[in-house]
C-alpha cells in the first residue's frame, strides 16, 4: 500500500518519497491507519520491520513546532537504539523547520543533557533509567506529552525497567496516546499494557 492513501502533512509525505519510501511494509500498513486514527496501539514488531516509521509518523504528524515542550516520548531499552531510533526519526522529519530531537540516555554526561533540555525539545528518545534521573532532578518535564512510545518493551522489562517505567508514565498526562511495540508477549507485557494502555488494538505481522 502507498503512504499516499494515509492521512498524513504533505510535506510528511513529501519527504517519504524523497527518502525512497514508496509503499508501507507489514507493519505500517496494518498499524499506521489506527495510530493515526489516535488509538492506542500493540504491535509485534522487530527490528528491520520499519516500526520506527510507524510510530515515528504518527507522533510526527501530532507535533506543533511551536509548542516549546516535549510532546513525545520515545522510551527504548539501550542507547544504541535509542541512537537509532532518534537518526531514524530525523530522518523522517527532515521536511519540519525547527524540530528538535533529543536524546538523553544512561553513560552518557549529565551536564550537556541539561543544558539540551533548556534549549527545548520536541522529541526525547531515552533509556528509562536516565530519563527517570531528569524526571527526579527537575531537569526535564513531561506534562505536555501526547504520545509515549515503548520500544522493545520485552527487552526493557527483561532488563528490570518496570518499577522506572511506571515511574516515568505517571507523570505523563493521561490523556495521552500509548504505543507499545515488542518481539515477545509474555504475561508481563499484558500486564503492564493493562496499567498503561487504553482498549489496545493489537497488531501483529
Ligand atoms: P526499523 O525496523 O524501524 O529499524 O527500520 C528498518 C529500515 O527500513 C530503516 O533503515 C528504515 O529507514 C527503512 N524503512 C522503513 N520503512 C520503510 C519503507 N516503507 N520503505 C523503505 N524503507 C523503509
Amino acid at each position: 500500500t502507498a503512504f499516499s492513501s494515509l492521512k498524513i502533512h504533505a510535506d510528511l509525505l513529501k519527504n517519504l518519497t524523497s527518502l525512497g519510501y514508496e509503499h508501507m511494509t507489514p507493519i505500517q500498513a496494518r498499524s499506521l491507519p489506527d495510530i493515526l486514527a489516535g488509538k492506542d496501539v500493540i504491535a509485534q514488531g522487530k527490528t528491520g520491520s520499519g516500526k520506527t516509521a510507524a510510530f515515528g509518523l504518527g507522533l510526527l504528524q501530532k507535533l506543533d513546532v511551536k509548542v516549546h515542550a516535549v510532546q513525545s516520548l520515545v522510551l527504548c531499552p539501550t542507547r544504541e537504539l535509542a541512537d537509532q531510533v532518534a537518526k531514524e526519526i530525523r530522518r523522517l522529519a527532515r521536511s519540519v523547520s525547527n524540530i528538535k530531537v533529543l536524546t538523553l540516555c544512561g553513560g552518557m554526561p549529565f551536564g550537556p543533557q541539561v543544558g539540551s533540555l533548556e534549549h527545548g525539545a520536541h522529541i526525547v528518545v531515552g533509556t528509562p533509567g536516565r530519563i527517570e534521573d531528569h524526571l527526579s532532578r527537575g531537569t526535564m518535564r513531561l506534562n505536555r506529552v501526547n504520545t509515549l512510545v515503548l520500544d522493545e518493551a520485552d527487552r526493557m522489562l527483561e532488563m528490570g525497567f518496570q518499577a522506572s517505567l511506571d515511574n516515568i508514565v505517571n507523570q505523563i498526562p493521561k490523556w495521552r496516546q500509548t504505543l507499545l511495540f515488542s518481539a515477545t508477549f509474555p504475561d508481563q507485557i499484558k500486564s503492564i499494557s493493562r496499567r498503561i494502555m487504553l482498549k489496545p488494538v493489537m497488531v501483529q505481522v
